[in-house]
């Protein structure tokens, strides 16, 4: 009788379209890495079928999941709670179990903005800082939200479209202590002097549409600025090579990406994973 066991612990990420989410090469390697036998499946979920694939989810015992666009908001209906974090950011990006037995609930937490935090931290302090951030959809939410209760004070919000951009700046301002203004994206944005960072948090600069630049008056990136871009793919953006080229402290989307994904992991395994194996395996997919 052979007492190797065929059941692995599972863990996932729905989304619609999802097929190029490059999750589960970060994941599996690093469950390689630790010797879990944990697999995380990509799954493409549609819309009307969210509510019966988080059922499916909780029958079939998975351990854990992620969700990406367009369910980020939808899944918190058919979850037991969120964090305090989620519920502030107002989206969900990672299911988590908390609590034992009949009291165990599946949780909604948000990894984004914190995994964005953490790769900030790499290159400073982000408490009593000033940030100009690009974009007002979900990641720039996140990031908002997560940056302001690690102490950012202020906030310039530059968005495109007016509402949603003044809907961040009041969020930043309702639900945390930061003071928030919105700016309507007009020709060349100039970052206005005594700003410590700069954050792009729209999808300008992804695959395909490589090629893309941000509305942006370059000769207003200063030396002591950091410069972030939320891309992830590819990692070297237009935004990050004119910041280089500025003299300023650089962060690329992997690390972003890197990061959540290493909170996710420690959620649902209780291990703490080794980012550079995480880091590495992200970019072998993305070629560099
Ligand atoms: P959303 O669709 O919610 O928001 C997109 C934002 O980009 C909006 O503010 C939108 O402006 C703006 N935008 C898009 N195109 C343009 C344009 N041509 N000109 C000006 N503004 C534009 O997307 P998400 O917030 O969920 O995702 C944004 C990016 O963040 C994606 O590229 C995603 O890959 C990346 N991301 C990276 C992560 C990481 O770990 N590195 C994690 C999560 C996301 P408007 O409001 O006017 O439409």
């Amino acid at each position: 009788m052979s007492s190797r066991s065929f059941k692995q612990d599972l863990t996932c990420v729905f989304g619609q379209p999802v097929a190029e989410n490059p999750t589960q090469a970060m994941i599996e390697a690093a469950y390689r890495h630790h010797g879990l036998d944990w697999r995380y499946l990509t799954i493409e979920v549609a819309p009307d079928d969210l509510g019966d694939a988080v059922r499916g989810l909780r029958a079939m015992g998975f351990r854990g999941g992620n969700l990406t666009i367009p369910h980020k908001v939808a899944v918190i209906e058919h979850l037991d709670g969120l964090t305090e974090a989620a519920e502030k950011i107002g989206a969900v990006n990672c299911m988590v179990w908390q609590g034992e037995g009949d009291d165990r609930k599946l949780i909604g937490e948000n990894t984004d903005g914190k995994g964005f935090v953490e790769s900030l931290r790499e290159v400073t302090d982000p408490a009593g800082k000033s940030v100009v951030m690009f974009g007002a959809g979900g990641a720039a939410r996140a990031i908002g939200v997560e940056l302001a209760l690690a102490g950012t004070t202020s906030f310039t919000v530059v968005n495109r479209t007016e509402q949603r951009g003044l809907e961040l700046a009041k969020r930043l301002r309702d639900k945390t202590k930061a003071k928030a203004e919105f700016v309507h994206w007009e020709g060349d944005f100039a970052i206005p002097e005594g700003t410590d960072v700069v954050v792009n948090s729209t999808s300008i600069g992804l695959f395909p549409d490589v090629d893309a630049r941000l509305a942006l008056d370059v000769s207003t990136l200063t030396e002591g600025m950091v410069v972030a871009d939320v891309i992830p793919n590819p990692p070297e953006t237009n935004l990050v090579r004119d910041a280089r080229d500025r003299g300023c402290t650089v962060l690329d989307g992997l690390g972003m990406l890197v990061n959540q994904g290493v909170i996710g992991f420690r959620l649902w395994t209780g291990v703490d994973p080794d980012p550079s194996v995480m880091r590495a395996a992200l970019e072998e997919v993305f070629g560099e």
